[in-house]
């Protein structure tokens, strides 16, 4: 029997890139025909455009083609999640459909765990070409910062462009967590991983969906998610200015046995009374954030919901 290798797209508002998408990654299953059989799994995020159109009319005409439609729009992780539980293969690629992730890359990918040698191909960028060097900045600064926080590894450019074996996709849809960040569940959960390395590759239609504010969020997340050093930082700061004031308190009183006490100091105490107040606000936030996705957390809502699949599009013609 021939393997399978499934390719699971996220997509929210991608109908001008999505037949180059498909395009492309037929004519890389064709090469790739004798060795192992393509399905895909478009899973439409709530797109407001003729994205869902766009995808049924590829269902239509190929029978490889699978798909998962959404209420709305859960976001990209939830999109990832629901590929990967929708995908039958005994292989799963995850790719953007923007064409950022070569799908030329998709047959050296398979050599690698073809034979079990490795559970995993990632892939990462060696460069940032094309992008705002800001954000450039921002990124590697969050990479230093959540490697140093967390236990598990997160590779500076790794991109969602991955291809896995059945048992690490087993494993990454059986964390039931609500705030999925994947960069760090596929290194959570381990397996042997061999990295590609690739130059940037500029979008190949349509925009990006992330804006710097939704990129900085997405970074607390998975810090969040990763790490619980920001509590330890809050403590130990605590118990710095503790120990600080514990300090000028004996300082304060000597002064005044030997000086005597002339009124003054108004401004200084004004910015410590500010300073405190700061940190602790900010403190409490810190708090407050894990608090939150802890609430989240217990909720148990669904991380996504579905509404339409290819199974339905058949009962009904
Ligand atoms: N995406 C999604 N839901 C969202 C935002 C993005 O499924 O809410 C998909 C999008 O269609 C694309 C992939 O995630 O296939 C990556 O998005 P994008 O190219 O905008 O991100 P970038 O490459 O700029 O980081
Ligand atoms: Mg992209």
């Amino acid at each position: 029997m021939k393997k399978i290798l499934s390719v699971v797209v996220p997509c929210y508002n991608e109908e001008a890139v999505l037949p180059v998408f498909y395009q492309e990654v037929t004519k890389i299953a064709t090469r790739m025909e004798k060795e192992v059989e393509f399905e895909f799994v478009f899973v439409d995020d709530g797109s407001s455009d003729g994205t869902l159109a766009e995808i049924e009319k590829l269902a239509a005409s190929d029978k490889r083609v699978r798909f998962v439609s959404f209420s709305r729009n859960f976001g990209k992780e939830a999109g990832l999640l629901a590929g990967l539980e929708y995908a039958k293969g005994d292989f799963v690629a995850t790719m953007d459909a923007d064409l950022q992730d070569p799908p030329s890359l998709l047959p050296r990918m398979y050599d690698y765990v073809r034979d079990g040698e490795y559970d995993c191909v990632g892939t990462r960028r060696v460069n940032r070409a094309g992008e705002p060097p800001i954000r450039s900045f921002f990124a590697r600064i969050f990479y230093k910062l959540i490697n140093k926080m967390s236990k598990i590894e997160m590779v500076d450019g790794a991109r969602d462009f991955r291809l896995m074996s059945r048992q690490m996709v087993n494993a990454i849809i059986s964390m039931p967590e609500y705030n999925r960040y994947s960069k760090g569940l596929f290194s959570f959960v381990g397996f042997k991983t061999k990295w590609l390395e690739y130059e940037n590759v500029q979008r190949a239609a349509g925009e990006t969906h992330w804006s710097f504010w939704k990129l900085f969020v997405y970074a607390i997340d998975g810090i969040c998610a990763f790490s619980t050093v920001p509590l330890v930082v809050a403590a130990v700061l605590g118990l710095v200015f503790c120990l600080v004031a514990f300090i000028m308190v004996i300082i304060i009183v000597v002064k005044t046995i030997i000086y005597g006490d002339p009124v003054g100091g108004w401004p200084s105490m004004i910015c410590v009374v500010l300073m405190m107040g700061g940190l602790q606000l900010l403190a409490l936030g810190v708090i407050g954030e894990y608090l939150a996705k802890m609430y989240l957390e217990t909720k148990r809502r669904p991380v996504y919901i579905v509404r339409k699949t290819e199974q339905d599009v058949k009962k009904t013609s």
